[in-house]
C-alpha cells in the first residue's frame, strides 16, 4: 500500500526535510518510512500543533526562500502563520494549471476574486490562481451583493472566484440578477465549502455561467483539488499529496471507495511540510477512470466532521438537508440545531407562499432519524454570518 508514496517520503527524509525537532520526535520509529504499516504509527499533526509553534522551528527554510507568509488569528488563543516558499508556489502552479487549463481558463479572461476580507489566504491563492493562467485579475475585497453587481456592471470580468455563499447573496434582488445573468461572467471558481448539485443549478441559472467546485486548505494552498468539465469529483495531484483515508473512531484505513476522514501528507520539499495532517475533512477517493480521461484521482467532499451532527451513531452532514431542500425548490437559508436530548430544529428562512410538502418532511425526518421539527423564521434572524455554520449543537 503506498509503495511509491513510501518511497518519495523516504527521499525526502534523506533529504533532512524532517531533520528539525518538530518532525523527527513525531516519526521517531518510524522513520525508515519502509512501509505503509511503519508510516501510519507516525501521530497525527493537528491545527494546534501549527497553533503552539513558530514557523521557522518546523523548516529548514530560511527568509530568502520565501514567497508570502499569511496568518489566520482564529476565534481563540494564538495566531497561526502559514508560510510558502518560492518551492511551494512552483507547486502551486502545476496545479493550478492541471485544473484551469482543462476548464479553459485563459489569457483573455479577467478574474474577479470576489473573496472577502478575513480570507487572506483564500483571496491571494485566487488572485495567484488567475496571474499563473496568464488572466488579470480585480480585487472586491468587500463582496456585498451591490459590490458584486457594481465590479461586474463595470468591468468585463469573465470568471469569479469565491464562496458559493457569496454569489449566492444577490438572489433575494431581482435586479441584480438580470444583471448578473446579462454580466461577461462566463464561469463561477468557488472554494471554502461544500457544493451541492442543487446550489450548482441554482447559481449557475442564476448567473448564466458554469460553476467548479475548488478545494483548499491554508495548510498547503488553494486549489488542492478542482473539478474538471465534468463536475463530478475533485481530481488532485497524487504525486504531491498523500491523502488517507481513515475511521474517525479506529483511525484505520477505510475500504477503498468509502467515505472517512482525510488525513494529509505532502510529498515534496514543501517549505512547511504537513506530515499525517487530520482536518477533519470527511471524504471518499476515488480512483476510477474520469471522462475527462486524465490519469488524476478524485475525491468528492462531504464536509468537516466538526460540522455535522450526531445522531443515533450517523453522522448527519448539512450538504445532505441542502440536497434536500433543493430538491424540493426551497432556495433559501437554513440552519439545524441539536437541542438538549438531541432532538433536532430545522429552521427555515420564511418565504412568501413556501411551505413544506409531505415528501420534504418525510425526507428531513428520515434525515435526522424522526428526531427533529421544522420551524420557519424571518431571514434576518439567518443572515449569513461569514462563514455559514449551518449546523449548530446546544450546549447542555
Ligand atoms: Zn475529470
Amino acid at each position: 500500500m503506498y509503495e511509491k508514496e513510501m518511497k518519495k517520503l523516504m527521499k525526502l527524509y534523506q533529504d533532512g526535510i524532517f531533520s528539525q525537532p518538530f518532525y523527527a520526535d513525531k516519526i521517531a520509529g518510524a522513520q525508515d518510512f519502509e512501509s505503509y504499516e511503519n508510516f501510519s504509527k507516525i501521530p497525527f499533526m493537528y491545527k494546534d500543533d501549527l497553533r503552539n509553534t513558530k514557523p521557522f522551528d518546523r523548516t529548514s527554510a530560511t527568509t530568502k526562500d520565501v514567497y508570502g507568509i499569511f496568518s489566520s488569528s482564529g476565534t481563540t488563543g494564538s495566531k497561526t502563520f502559514y508560510v510558502y516558499s518560492k518551492k511551494d508556489k512552483k507547486v502551486y502552479n502545476e496545479f493550478v494549471k492541471a485544473f484551469y487549463s482543462e476548464l479553459g481558463v485563459n489569457e483573455r479572461d479577467l478574474g474577479g476574486v470576489f473573496a472577502p476580507v478575513d480570507t487572506g489566504v483564500m483571496a491571494h491563492s485566487m488572485m495567484w490562481q488567475f496571474t499563473t493562467m496568464g488572466s488579470g485579475y480585480v480585487n472586491c475585497p468587500e463582496p456585498s451583493p451591490d459590490n458584486m453587481i457594481d465590479f461586474v456592471e463595470a468591468l468585463p470580468i469573465t470568471i469569479i472566484a469565491t464562496r458559493p455563499s457569496v454569489v449566492c447573496s444577490i438572489a433575494d434582488n431581482p435586479q441584480y440578477v438580470k444583471s448578473a445573468g446579462e454580466s461577461n461572467v462566463r464561469m463561477l471558481l468557488l472554494g471554502g465549502g461544500f457544493l451541492t448539485e442543487g446550489r450548482r443549478k441554482f447559481i449557475e441559472k442564476m448567473w448564466g455561467a458554469s460553476c467548479y467546485s475548488m478545494f483548499g486548505m491554508s495548510e498547503v494552498f488553494g486549489p488542492m483539488a478542482g473539478e474538471c468539465r465534468y463536475q463530478d469529483g475533485l481530481h488532485y495531484l497524487d504525486k504531491y499529496l498523500l491523502i488517507e483515508v481513515l475511521d474517525p473512531v479506529t483511525h484505520m484505513p477505510v475500504e477503498p471507495g468509502e467515505y472517512g476522514v482525510a488525513v494529509y501528507t505532502t510529498l515534496w520539499d514543501k517549505g512547511f511540510p504537513i506530515l499525517r495532517y487530520w482536518t477533519d475533512d470527511y471524504i471518499a477517493v476515488d480512483t476510477s477512470p474520469c471522462r475527462c480521461g486524465r490519469d488524476l484521482p478524485r475525491f468528492r467532499y462531504k464536509g468537516r466532521l466538526a460540522d455535522c451532527l450526531e445522531i443515533k451513531g450517523q453522522y448527519v452532514f448539512p450538504r445532505m438537508l441542502e440536497e434536500c431542500l433543493f430538491k424540493y425548490g426551497f432556495e433559501g437559508e437554513y440552519r439545524a440545531l441539536q437541542e438538549k436530548g438531541n432532538r433536532i430544529k430545522v429552521v427555515l428562512e420564511k418565504r412568501d407562499g413556501y411551505s413544506v410538502s409531505p415528501g420534504m418532511k418525510k425526507e428531513i425526518d428520515e434525515l435526522f432519524m424522526n428526531e427533529v421539527a421544522i420551524e420557519f423564521v424571518p431571514k434576518e434572524k439567518l443572515a449569513y454570518d461569514g462563514h455559514a455554520i449551518r449546523f449548530i449543537k446546544e450546549n447542555g
